[in-house]
């Protein structure tokens, strides 16, 4: 178990694939290591229906069984599991830090393996209102709408687990599908009496003042309607790397992808990247899972480098 003064070997940051393999050589090489994931229903295998092309497997089957294998190997080789949210980190010194809502984890080094489901703004408003009602992290800002209306865009289980934890905290709370039905049709969040669920709308503006004020909302047969809420949280998913709580701690190119070397090293001693968060030409589950694999043996050949040459990280 993690306290504030544990120091892991390897932080991976993302439980998909790239960091399911990192974790599970890094455990396996003895590295004391932690998994901090969002999600264990977010991510690009876990939106997978059907994969058949994953060597090993004799037969297709969901993404979300694919990742529970990886999950379990991993864990089952020693690796700690934490589903949560990272928002921020501090990379340059030798101990680095990643910042969870609640929570910091310092470790010797750090694998970023959060895929490429990022969205850029394509509703109406949503650019210019983020920050201002806009948000993409229920965890981070859901506290500032206490007692106030919010919606939440999206309908896969991420969307109505996030909806499910808003209603902990807003008066009310309208989760828009902008499909005739959920992804998941049972689910605890969907029981709260302050959760309204309106299905088959698509979510054409969001407008306000200083901040957000209402949105629009076009239905099956393209009426429009207006709805007031005071936040607007958007779980529809795009294929930008997924680097915001970086918050420019790591370079980024042009197309906002992390360069690294052919050993996975980004430009920071001790921090790597592997996996859909690369600036890489192939994004699969096999790619993914074998740059987890060099970015964990160039982090413990960092370590025990290192540490040869300074034994003490706590200092
Ligand atoms: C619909 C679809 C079908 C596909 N079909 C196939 C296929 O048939 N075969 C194939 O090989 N590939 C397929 N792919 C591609 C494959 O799924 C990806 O290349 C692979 O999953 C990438 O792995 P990853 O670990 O880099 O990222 P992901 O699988 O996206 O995992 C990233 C993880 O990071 C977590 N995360 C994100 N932000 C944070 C944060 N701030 N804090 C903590 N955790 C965070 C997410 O919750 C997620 O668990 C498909 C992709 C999609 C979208």
């Amino acid at each position: 178990m993690s306290d504030a003064e544990t120091i892991y070997d390897v932080i991976i940051i993302g439980g998909g694939p790239a960091g399911f393999s990192a974790a599970q050589y890094a455990s396996r090489a003895k590295l004391k290591t932690i998994i901090l994931d969002k999600s264990s229903t977010a991510g690009a295998l876990a939106y997978t229906g059907h994969i058949e092309n994953y060597p090993g497997i004799t037969a297709p089957m969901s993404g979300k069984e694919l990742l529970d294998i990886f999950r379990r190997q991993a864990v089952g080789f020693g690796a700690e599991y934490v589903e949560t949210q990272v928002v921020g980190v501090s990379l340059e010194g030798e101990v680095k830090e990643v910042f969870t809502m609640g929570k910091a984890y310092k470790g010797k080094a750090v694998i970023i393996a959060t895929g490429s489901m990022g969205r850029k703004p394509t509703i109406k408003g949503e650019a210019e209102f983020l920050g201002r009602g806009v948000s993409y992290c229920a965890v981070c800002d859901a506290a500032f709408y206490k007692g106030r209306t919010v919606c939440v865009i999206g309908n896969s289980e991420e969307a109505v687990k996030e909806a499910g934890y808003l209603t902990r905290f807003a008066a009310t709370v309208h989760l828009i599908s902008p499909t005739p039905k959920l992804k998941v049709e049972e689910h605890p969040a969907l029981g709260a009496a302050n959760l309204k669920v309106v299905l088959g709308a698509t979510v054409i503006g969001i407008e306000g003042g200083e901040t957000v004020e209402k949105i629009r909302t076009s239905d099956q047969d393209k009426k429009e309607s207006e709805l007031s809420v005071d936040g607007v949280f958007v779980y529809l998913h795009g294929s930008k790397p997924v680097v915001d709580f970086l918050q420019g701690a790591v370079e980024l190119t042009e197309n906002e992808c992390i360069e690294i070397n052919r050993m996975m090293e980004t430009p920071i001693p001790g921090v790597f990247a592997a996996g859909d968060v690369t600036c890489t030409e192939v994004r699969q589950v096999v790619t993914a899972a074998s740059n987890g694999c060099v970015a964990a043996l160039s982090a413990e050949k960092f370590i025990h480098h290192r540490s040869r040459r300074k034994s003490d990280w706590g200092k």
